[in-house]
């Protein structure tokens, strides 16, 4: 068969290299580059060329799909980073941040770490969290009905319940107590948190938009296009066609939708029988989110003993982080959320994406989504899944190829651990 391909971030390609050579391929992709939400700029400081993740920047070593799948596309022999997963969190302006979690190994021999409520406020977000997942609690239950918070200390259910998804998902603080307790606890389920060590968390050497490039140069036979959006979907006898923006049309046996659900809807208007379909994407809430990457230490606590890998400051109901490249790379290179905040002084590069929101209503999407039968359209993406990440990306793809080809030997190579 011959099969379109809408997308080409991390959902999109692993469709694509899932299907590769069992079918032919036709990929779409809006942008001019591949990737989607893992965009890699590279930037000198001093004398080092830093590859640094403006989105999609690192992943847990929970995800199976996700590192058999680096594996399997060989980005050599040791592709991958382990970086400790610490964190500070503070207003800005106060002399002193409120929470500075465990590093280890220490990035500096003074480090200072500071524990108290909002370590604690961790702490039970965490058990919370695995509570949820453990019980499996539905996606209709929000953050506010799942959790006793009250007996938390003052001001650690906004500046640490609230504050920690909002600089996730790039909403308000205000807007968590009424996301999904099961989408927002998947990023936070942890067991009880050791005072002394950091859980890791990794990323890829060379920026993770290398794993979709690695991706696209191990299919034989697709045809890859970039700068080339879908515009829309028209029915062609039993085939489609899948027509760009400037005009191009593509004959193609099925069609992967594997954009954003505003993009798929869009691109549904004019096939006829698809009126629910739409409504179940127009369901799903996308934020706003932008990235600088920055030489100067801005968002970083003034006193670097509180440095963490990751430094989120909760300001005027809204709450972003600034990422250290210094634990992993050994370099003093940022990458901030500056979406509602000033600018860096001393920017080298800057992106904006958009984040779907783990809502209740998006959940009864997703089930709408994955209930229809419509012959030859298939929807992948991590918005299709509980969570927006990069296993839930894969595992949409790993969807897909089970229901067009079964029998792929890269399939069989992801699934068969
Ligand atoms: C800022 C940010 C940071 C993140 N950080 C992490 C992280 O550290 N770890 C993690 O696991 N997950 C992270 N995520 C979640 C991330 O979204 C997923 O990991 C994953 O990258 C989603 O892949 P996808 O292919 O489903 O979607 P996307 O990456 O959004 O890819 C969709 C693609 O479709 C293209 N497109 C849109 N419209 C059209 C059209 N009409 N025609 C053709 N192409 C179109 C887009 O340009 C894009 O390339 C982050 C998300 C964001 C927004």
């Amino acid at each position: 068969m011959r099969i379109g391909i809408a997308g080409a971030g991390t959902a999109g390609l692993a469709t694509a290299w899932l299907l590769d050579p069992c079918h032919e391929t036709v990929v779409l992709e809006g942008r001019g580059d591949l990737g989607g939400n893992a965009r890699t700029v590279q930037v000198r400081v001093g004398d080092r060329a830093l590859c640094l993740d403006l989105g999609v920047h690192e992943v847990s070593d929970q995800f199976p799909l996700w590192s058999r799948l680096v594996r399997s596309v060989g980005l050599g022999p040791d592709p991958l980073l382990s970086v400790p997963a610490s964190r500070t969190l503070q207003h800005p302006g106060g002399t002193r941040p409120y929470l500075v979690g465990p590093h280890t190994p220490d990035a500096d021999r003074d480090r200072e770490v500071v524990l108290g409520p909002a370590w604690e406020a961790l702490g039970r977000l965490g058990r919370e969290a695995s509570r949820w997942e453990e019980e499996d609690l539905g996606g209709e239950v929000t953050v506010a009905e799942a959790g006793d918070w009250s007996t938390l200390a003052d001001g650690m259910e906004n500046d640490v319940v609230h504050a920690l998804p909002a600089s996730v998902f790039g909403c308000g603080t205000h807007d968590v107590a009424g996301l999904a307790a099961r989408g927002v606890g998947g990023f936070f389920a942890a067991p009880q948190p050791s005072p002394s060590e950091a859980a890791p968390m990794q990323s890829l050497k060379g920026g993770t938009q290398e794993l979709a490039r690695a991706l696209a140069g191990r299919l034989s036979a697709a045809e890859v296009h970039l700068r080339a959006p879908l515009h829309r979907l028209e029915a062609h006898g039993d085939r489609f066609a899948m027509v760009e923006a400037s005009g191009r049309r593509h004959l193609v046996d099925a069609v992967v939708l594997a954009v954003p659900a505003y993009a798929a809807a869009a691109a549904l208007q004019s096939l006829a029988g698809c009126t629910g379909l739409r409504a179940a994407l127009g369901a799903f809430t996308y934020q706003e989110l932008v990235y600088a990457a920055h030489l100067d230490p801005f968002g970083m606590p003034e006193d670097r003993r509180h440095w963490s890998t990751t430094n989120v400051t909760v300001h005027d109901g809204w709450s972003e982080s600034t990422t250290w490249y210094g634990p992993g790379h050994h370099a003093e290179v940022f990458v901030s959320q500056v979406t509602h905040r000033g600018t860096p002084r001393h920017e080298v590069a800057r992106a904006a994406f958009h984040a779907p929101l783990p809502t209740p209503a998006a959940h009864r999407a997703r089930r709408r989504l994955a209930e229809r039968r419509e012959e030859g359209l298939y929807f992948a993406g991590a918005y299709t899944r509980a969570l927006d990440s990069q296993e839930d990306a894969v595992a949409s793809a790993v969807d897909v190829a089970r229901a067009l080809a079964p029998e792929s030997p890269r399939l069989a190579q992801l699934t068969n651990s």
